[in-house]
């Protein structure tokens, strides 16, 4: 039925190369170009992409100017432009980025964490809606990503419902992690320019807030998550952050894509970050790496199993089970690498540990995207006992790499990481379900029984690891599937309005 290429604007608070913060950005710069080109007929899809212009980007131009009806005045929106580059079939395609800019709302010192977020992400919302019409550009889909975008299915519902240049557009709506809802006082419903009936729990009400992330759920035609596995989960109390219910009854309309990598820029045969370049057949090289990030760790260069960690230091990302274990962890001839920042307790567990085995462990305390890619070259193990992870792009990341993911089987990482088999070979790395120290202590013990006694089926492992491939190929096909799933229930749904 839509056997045409769409037309699609991807919209994300961060995006790579731009602004980052997490992995939604990594998400938002590297599937637009997946989906640039894939399509039904080989041409690919005009995709565009929308967020806020931060005042630390550089390098975009102006395009335009306008007011935006906001809060019952006019605000102005700039939009500035730049764009990222896909590859395919040996040309080059541009993809647009539209950057909606506000002295008063972006042209500040961070991105987030401000006491006024209801409204810069609702002007943002809002403006980036008014542009469409005057780029001349109508997207069949607008693919909202997190809360930050959760107002755009509202208002395509409510101000533009009964414009003729938006009611065709389909919604659909990832939740890239339900654990940041973006929920504010009554007083956003004034903000979101709508009266008091929308307060109310079928609309935008949610435990005496008004909730960007409901506004998502709700408006939208098609609801997303990064994993089959988060999808199952966020239906559950345990895992639904109170949003389950809301989520169940609207489960025919939600689905789960696994997140891909970009397998260009993260390739350990071109990669210039690190120390030395190598591949599955050249896998000896990666020693390499091992002693050039213990050197720059300050760490004894020594062939001793190494287990690396690269994360946000938050409660979902499981830390407090290693804290449990790392006296008996570091018992073994073994050495551990930490990058990572967040709340100040982690980074005060990570660096007391550090104190008490400076010869066993290296910390590094900040956000370092050329250490990380070191990290993942150099160490032999990827550890991510997370309490709940949507997707989680680290053990992608570190398999690509040859580095042997160790994770809590929960969402993202159990679609993706299955427990290596001795009897058979199957397997590319080593888990565990229950959230418990011992059993993670126990998943790290057969890894590092498997590296000590079993070199020859590591080093299978290893090569199994770089061989698999979680890039954006099968990940991209399927968006395009959900979009036009999208597009049907859009039209449904029009035709019995
Ligand atoms: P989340 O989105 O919950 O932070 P993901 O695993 O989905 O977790 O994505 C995290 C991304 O951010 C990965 O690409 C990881 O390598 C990167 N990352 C996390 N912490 C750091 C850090 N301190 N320095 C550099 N990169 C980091």
């Amino acid at each position: 039925m839509f056997d045409r290429p769409l037309k699609i604007l991807l919209v994300s608070s961060e995006v790579v190369p731009f602004a980052k913060t997490g992995g939604l950005a990594d998400v938002a710069g590297s599937l637009p170009k997946a989906l640039a080109t894939v399509g039904n007929d080989n041409l690919g899809n005009d995709v565009r992409v929308a967020m806020p212009r931060y005042r630390q980007i550089e390098g975009d131009t102006y395009k335009m100017d306008f007011p935006v009806p906001f809060k019952n005045r006019y605000e102005t929106a700039i939009i500035r432009e730049s764009s990222i580059e896909a590859h395919y079939q040996g040309e080059r395609k541009t993809i647009p980025v539209y950057m909606v800019d506000n002295y008063h709302y972006f042209y500040r010192d961070r991105m987030y964490m401000f006491d006024d977020e209801a409204e810069r992400f609702a002007f943002f919302c809002r403006a980036l809606l008014e542009m469409l019409p005057k780029l001349e550009w109508q997207p069949d889909v607008i693919h909202c990503n997190d809360w930050q975008s959760g107002p755009i299915p509202l208002f395509l519902k409510t101000h533009y419902l009964r414009n003729t240049f938006y009611n065709r557009i389909a919604t659909v709506f990832t939740i890239h992690n339900l654990q940041y809802q973006g929920n504010f006082s009554k007083d956003a419903l004034q903000i979101l320019g709508l009266g008091e009936e929308y307060f109310h729990p079928e609309r935008l009400e949610f435990y005496g807030t008004v909730s960007f992330m409901k506004a998502g759920i709700v408006y939208s035609d098609v609801i997303n998550t990064v994993s089959r596995t988060y999808a199952a989960e966020i239906q559950r109390p345990e895992f639904g952050e109170r949003m389950d219910g809301l989520l169940r009854k609207r489960s025919a309309d939600l689905y789960g894509i696994v997140n891909g990598i970009n397998y260009h820029e993260f390739n350990p045969r071109t990669d210039p970050r690190i120390h030395r370049n190598y591949d599955q057949y050249s896998i000896a090289n990666k020693k390499e790496n091992k002693f050039a990030m213990q050197r720059e760790l300050g760490l004894p260069v020594r062939d001793v199993p190494v287990i690396g960690l690269i994360s946000r230091l938050v409660d979902q990302k499981g830390l407090d089970l290693i804290a449990e274990i790392i006296d008996k962890v570091m018992i073994d001839d073994i050495q551990f690498v930490v990058l990572g920042s967040g709340e100040p307790y982690y980074e005060k567990l990570f660096e007391t540990i550090k104190s008490r085995y400076p010869e066993k462990m290296g910390l590094s305390i900040g956000f370092n995207a050329i250490l990380a890619q070191r990290i993942y070259a150099g160490a032999d193990m990827f550890l991510m006992p997370s309490r709940f992870e949507p997707c989680g792009l680290g053990q992608l990341i570190s398999l690509r790499y040859g580095t042997i993911p160790i994770v809590r089987f929960t969402g993202g990482l159990a679609d993706t990481v299955s427990d290596y088999n001795p009897a058979n070979g199957s397997g590319n790395g080593f888990g565990f379900t229950e959230y418990s120290g011992m059993m993670l202590l126990d998943a790290l013990n057969r890894a590092l029984k498997l590296y000590r006694e079993h070199s020859d089926d590591w080093q299978r492992l290893v090569i199994n690891a770089m061989e698999l491939d979680f890039s954006w190929a099968r990940s991209g096909v399927e968006y395009i599937h959900l979009f036009q799933e999208a597009m049907s229930k859009h039209l449904a749904i029009q035709r019995i309005a």
